[in-house]
């Protein structure tokens, strides 16, 4: 049988997103030389504050049309922060047009790197498009505000159904947090969705907790946890909570999900203060790529650079400046390589 291959949108950005996604990138390459490994084709467009001030586009359609052509898109960071206020956001264009309305967000735990508990290996799946930010708010007279905290049976199924997803490629249990009692309709309609895709999945375990009671248990008993699913807020708040207890955002992938469409990308962001200098760790954005390899269903082979990363993290060398070394991100990428190439 022919060996798999998917096509790659890749948007390095803008700072150290060049690279730190030339490093993942390289990373995707080698697994076609590992065991049933994928092959990967690369299609790369300038996209971000360096494409604006080429062009005056931060994003076009024509790499809009690209991204949804291809299997998923690799994102490197951009620097929103230099576009001026008219000009199109590119990730905020990107999540619209490949209407991704959930975000992964994994949190773990490495052998050799310090973490604020013994073990934590969990997945946030968080709506993104509504909730409290749904941007809907209004002034109620002149000493009072609201903001409307919209819940859809829509939105909440379809990011249910990629937490279940999710958990059938993991552990297999998916916790859905609410606060019942106090947001009675809103947090009945999402759980009543999370409940009704659950059904589909009778081999994931379901369990709802309120979500104080979620944030508790997640900072005593952080290994009770495999996917949690959450409405926005708390879901941006709990993905934060599980990124402090594992590694820190230095190690943190993330991903944008849709029904049909995709994008990876690390953390953290541009990191001009040490940009273009070869210092940056490309960990983060070799954990991303991993988890676009998990999403496309290519699990051995996600399993395969997680632990390559897992083997250079436990080593203790080489490890960039972030992590206390003063090894440079060639260096990482190389022992990363060289770990695959034994596996
Ligand atoms: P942006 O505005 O794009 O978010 P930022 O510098 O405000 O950029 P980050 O890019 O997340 O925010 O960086 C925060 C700090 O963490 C900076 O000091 C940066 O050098 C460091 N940092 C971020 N990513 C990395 C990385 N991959 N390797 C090493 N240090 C990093």
């Amino acid at each position: 049988m022919a060996p798999t291959s998917y096509q790659i949108c890749v948007l390095p950005g803008d700072g150290i997103g060049p690279e730190v996604i030339d490093c993942a990138r390289q990373v995707l390459e080698a697994l076609k030389d590992t065991e049933d490994g994928p092959g990967f084709q690369f299609d790369e467009h300038l996209v971000g504050a360096d494409a604006f001030e080429a062009s005056g586009e931060a994003i076009t359609d024509a790499v809009i049309d690209e991204c949804k052509a291809a299997d998923a898109v690799l994102v490197g960071a951009m620097d929103v922060a230099r576009l001026p206020a008219n000009a199109r956001q590119p990730l905020r264009t990107l999540r619209q047009s490949l209407e991704v309305g959930a975000s992964i967000r994994p949190a773990r735990t490495f052998a050799g790197v310090e973490a604020r508990c013994d073990h934590i290996d969990t997945l946030v799946v968080r709506e993104v498009t509504e909730g409290i930010y749904s941007g809907i708010e209004y002034a109620a007279g002149p000493d009072a505000a609201c903001s409307v905290r919209l819940i859809t049976r829509g939105a909440s199924t379809r990011t249910a159904k990629i937490a279940f997803a999710e958990a059938q490629k993991r552990r297999r249990k998916v916790t859905a947090v609410h606060k019942l009692g106090a947001l009675k309709l809103t947090d009945s309609l999402f759980l009543e969705a999370c409940r009704d895709v659950g059904k589909d999945y009778p081999d994931v375990e379901f369990e709802t907790r309120n979500i104080d009671a979620c944030a508790l248990e997640m900072v005593r008993h952080p290994e009770e946890f495999d996917v949690i699913l959450a409405t926005n807020t708390f879901g941006d708040i709990l993905s934060d909570i599980a990124a402090g207890l594992a590694c820190g955002l230095g190690l943190a992938p993330s991903g944008c999900v849709g029904e049909r469409w995709a994008y990876f990308e690390p953390v953290h962001g541009t990191a001009p203060d040490i940009a273009g200098k070869g210092i940056a760790n490309p960990l983060a954005a070799i954990l991303s790529a991993a988890l676009m390899v998990r999403h496309l269903g290519e699990l051995k082979s996600a399993d395969r650079i997680e632990q390559a990363v897992e083997a250079v993290l436990a080593a203790g060398a080489p490890r960039t400046g972030d992590l206390g070394g003063d090894a440079g991100s060639a260096e990482v990428r190389d022992a990363v390589l060289a770990e695959l190439a034994s596996s």
